[in-house]
């Protein structure tokens, strides 16, 4: 990955967006949130391992939420439980009036037997902690925490989110972030900016981010060519469809190749290809499933349109039929580029500019987009890889095993960027959204 590069223009662009000294954090208050973590640290870490040990798994993360709730509630914070079904809103409302930010966790864990050997592993057989949602939960509990303890002298107010369902609600189930949104956790108090970060097989330490299109945009389709049945032997009397599907999935190989703009990263995926009856028979009926991923919204629309019309002139030009279902799932994580510069500074103040990572757009998805679509969004990638270890495992394999010195740089970073950007929107504007 390139390094830097990123910093160093928007640091140039943050001096357009905050008037000279206006930083949230003076000394002091850094000083007081390092104490806070000092005194929380044992205990966030331990939080940590208890949710690693009971890993639950979307829209059923009941005692992952009750730990949270549970912690939150008794020290005044405005508490909703419920949300998108076993989310947790939790407001604390800072000493001084001001404007209004939030950050987001997600609970949930994946369907992965763990096969670390770590002495906190998963209780909970066939479910574990794969993609580092354990860290998440308890940084952002720990930054509640941190926060709560500084808050006569915080200007505005924090929204701390606990989403369910990150991975994808159960089959048949509505989750996740939208529904998040859906159910109003930005609402109430609106909120001007919303943060949020996923961990990384990279150096514990170091940050990566980058303005715009942090992920992409990850559409579904199925598409089900309907041919005509005839003996095998006597194709001039059928329709075939495994003929016409094939020319399908060949002539979807043009659509990124040859009219999306090679700059432009996109991917088509055909996954699953299901049809015919035997042998013998000319099939009736194919199905083909896949994935879609683009960065642009140029592309999200050009690919899904190209789709359909080679489906639609190939199936055409043979006298099949076919049904063309297309699913936008999750739109593209978009760094609000005012608000990435205007946390640029705070970051490269914390780590130092060698510690401050480029990052490349990923095909990966994260429903984070619906948050970050819904008001500014900020979403940021923390190393939790120890810098002893050659590589780390990746995300969602079964020894993955995030280094825990990332959980309190984790409630650092937080803590400051919260703080800063409370500071950020005053100086701007009278505690309406800001950015
Ligand atoms: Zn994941
Ligand atoms: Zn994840």
């Amino acid at each position: 990955m390139k390094r830097i590069a990123c910093a160093v223009v928007l640091i140039a662009a943050v001096l357009a967006v905050f008037p000279s000294g206006v930083r949230g954090v003076d000394p002091k208050m850094s000083r007081r949130i390092d104490e806070e973590i000092e005194k929380n640290k044992a205990e966030i870490v331990k939080i940590r391992r208890f949710i690693h040990m009971n890993p639950e798994l979307g829209n059923r993360e009941f005692e992952t939420a009750r730990l949270i709730a549970n912690k939150l509630q008794p020290l005044g914070f405005e508490v909703r439980t419920g949300v998108a079904k076993t989310g947790v809103v939790a407001v604390l409302r800072g000493g001084q009036a001001g404007p209004v930010v939030a950050v987001r966790a997600d609970m949930d864990a994946l369907p992965v037997q763990e096969t670390t050997n770590l002495p906190f592993k998963s209780l909970n057989p066939g479910v574990m902690h794969a993609c580092g949602h354990d860290v998440h939960s308890s940084v952002v509990l720990g930054t509640a925490l941190v926060l709560n303890a500084l808050k006569d002298g915080i200007k505005g107010t924090v929204t701390f989110l606990f989403q369910p369902a990150e991975e994808g609600a159960p089959e048949g189930e509505e989750g996740g972030a939208d529904l998040m949104v859906k159910e109003g956790a930005l609402d109430n108090p609106p909120a001007g900016a919303v943060f949020g970060f996923h961990v990384w097989p990279e150096n514990v330490g170091s940050v990566l981010f980058a303005p715009g299109n942090v992920t992409a945009a990850a559409d579904t389709f199925v598409i089900t060519v309907k041919g005509k049945g005839a003996h095998g032997a006597r194709p001039h009397e059928g329709v075939d469809a495994v003929v016409i599907a094939a020319e399908i999935v060949t002539a979807f190989q043009t659509i990124i190749s040859r009219a999306s703009d090679p700059t432009d990263p996109a991917v088509l995926t055909v996954g699953t290809i299901n049809g015919g009856a035997r042998r013998n028979i000319i099939a009736e009926r194919v199905v083909l499933e896949g994935t879609v991923r683009t960065l642009s919204e140029a592309n999200h629309k050009k690919v899904r349109l190209l789709m359909e019309s080679i489906v639609k002139n190939i199936t055409g030009m043979y006298g099949a039929d076919f049904q063309f279902e297309y699913k936008e799932a999750l739109p593209s994580v978009f760094n609000n580029p005012e608000l990435t510069a205007a946390m640029a500074p705070t970051l490269v103040k914390l780590l130092g500019k060698d510690k401050i990572v480029e990052w490349q757009p990923q095909m990966i998805a994260e429903d984070f987009a619906f948050l970050a679509r819904k008001v500014p969004g900020f979403y940021f990638f923390l190393g939790v890889k120890s810098p002893a270890q050659a590589a780390a495992a990746p995300l969602h394999s079964p020894n993955f095993s995030p280094d825990e010195r990332s959980i309190p740089l984790g409630v650092r970073i937080l803590s400051h960027l919260l703080l800063d950007a409370l500071a950020g929107q005053s100086a701007l504007g009278s505690g309406g959204p800001g950015f």
